[in-house]
This record gives C-alpha cells, structure tokens and sequence, in this order.
C-alpha cells in the first residue's frame, strides 16, 4: 500500500506552482523546464480611457471644418454648409452656363473634404488671383487690386464671379480676404498660429503654484479603495472633504506657511 498524504498519491505529488518552484528545476535531470516568463502586469484601474476626439472642443473643431451642423461657442444653432443659389442668368461672366448645379456640387465637397484652416486658405490661394487695377484714378477707399475667382473643373480653370464662388463653397468674403493676409512676398502662405498666444489662453497656472496645491494634497491621509481593491490603485481622500473645505484649508496652510 502506497504511503499517502492528505489523501494524496505521493508518487504522483507534483509542486502546486511548477513556474514558482525554480530550485526544482535546477536539480532536475530530464529536460530544463521553460523559465518563468514575466508576463506584463495590465495596470490596475478603473481610470476611463482619455478619448480626446470626444472632447466638446475638438468636436466642435471638427464639426466647423468639415462643415456640418453645430452650436457655435455663444449657442447660436450653425446649419450644415450647402451649396447656395449662384449668381443667376443676369450675371455678366455667364457663370450658370459653364459650371452646372453637379459640378458646384462636386467643388463644394471637395472644398469642405479639406481639414484645417491652413488647407483651406490653400485652396483660396490658388483659386483666387489677384491682379493690380490699371487706372489710377480709383478712390483711396476702394480697393487697388482686383480679384479673379476660378473653379478647377475637369482639370481646367474656369473664371467665375465672386457670388458664384462664395455660394458655391457657402462661406464669406472673409476668409479669401485672410488668406491674402497670409500670403507673403514670396508666394507662400504663412503658418495658421491661431491658439498659440500664451496671453489668449485663461487661467495660465504656474508650476510653481502647482507644485504647492500637489504638496497640501499629499498631506492629507488618504486610504486604499475597500470593495474595489482587487481592481484599482487608486486611493481615496476622507468622504467629508469636498474642494471647497480643501481649498480654504489649503489658503489657511499657505498663509502659515
Ligand atoms: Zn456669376
């Protein structure tokens, strides 16, 4: 009769952990068992994933440059970009005749396909020429050059007038006349540096202060997550605290600092 232990056969015993006991496998004769491989740890958390194409502003960004329908910052309701009426028959370049409604069609989406500000004022570039006025005699108010607008259809240029162009793609003068604004002596536009004026931005912080707010935190005790500990590393300040209460601790703590 084969002697056993706790039930068990001890010929047929094997170590409970074969990839712990590592002495084992030293001493072995047969065949080096495979090494423990150390698998990577997946982080412990219950933190959401940052989805930053979620974000209200870069919705909003994406929603005014591909031209779709959205609430502008104020909360005025923007209807999606269409085509609008052209120019008509009274026109004197004859628009309607050389650009059908599916060729406006055509452009308008190939213009608002564009992403970016920059993209865009590119696409002005090169569909609006301008070209100096010849008499001299013009007022001082008026304007010195005059603009010629084209379409690029079927691979070649078609002139149109500016209503066409401006219906067609459903936008405003405004942002022909600020591609002109970028472009320099040299023909070439100059980079969109919209959003990176420090001064613009609210609520600059400095590190400085920062650091100071992160140090009265850390004084404050703080305990591990009860029921969710097998899932988190995350600790938790008391239940009674708010930011407000933290925040008049905290202006208490500096002026006794
Ligand atoms: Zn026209």
């Amino acid at each position: 009769m084969q002697e056993t232990i706790l039930g068990h056969d001890v010929e047929n015993l094997e170590p409970e952990n074969e990839n712990l006991s590592s002495e084992t496998e030293e001493s072995a004769a047969g065949p080096r068992r495979p090494k423990r491989v150390n698998q990577p740890v997946e982080k412990r958390t219950r933190k959401r994933k940052v989805n930053k194409d979620k974000w209200k502003c870069n919705t909003h960004k994406a929603a005014v440059q591909s031209g779709a329908e959205h609430f502008s910052k104020s909360g005025k309701f923007i209807p999606a970009k269409a085509v609008q009426p052209s120019c008509g028959t009274s026109c004197r370049f004859k628009c309607s005749s050389r650009v059908t409604e599916e060729e406006r069609r055509r452009v308008h989406s190939r213009y608002w396909k564009i992403y970016g500000q920059q993209g865009k004022w590119n696409w002005h570039a090169r569909h609006v020429k301008t070209f100096d006025k010849k008499s001299n005699n013009e007022k001082e108010t008026r304007r010195k050059c005059s603009r010629h607008y084209f379409f690029t259809i079927k691979g070649k240029e078609v002139k149109v007038c500016q209503t066409m162009y401006l219906s067609t793609l459903d936008i405003s003068d405004g942002s022909v006349i600020t591609s002109y604004k970028k472009i320099g002596p040299d023909g070439a536009l100059s980079p969109d540096k919209r959003g990176q004026f420090k001064t613009r931005r609210p609520r600059q912080i400095s590190e400085h202060l920062k650091d100071s707010v992160r140090e009265h935190i850390s004084m404050f005790p703080r305990v591990e997550a009860h029921y969710i500990r097998s899932t988190t590393n995350r600790e938790y300040l008391d239940p009674t605290l708010n930011i407000k209460k933290m925040h008049s601790m905290y202006l208490e703590w500096v002026v006794e600092q």
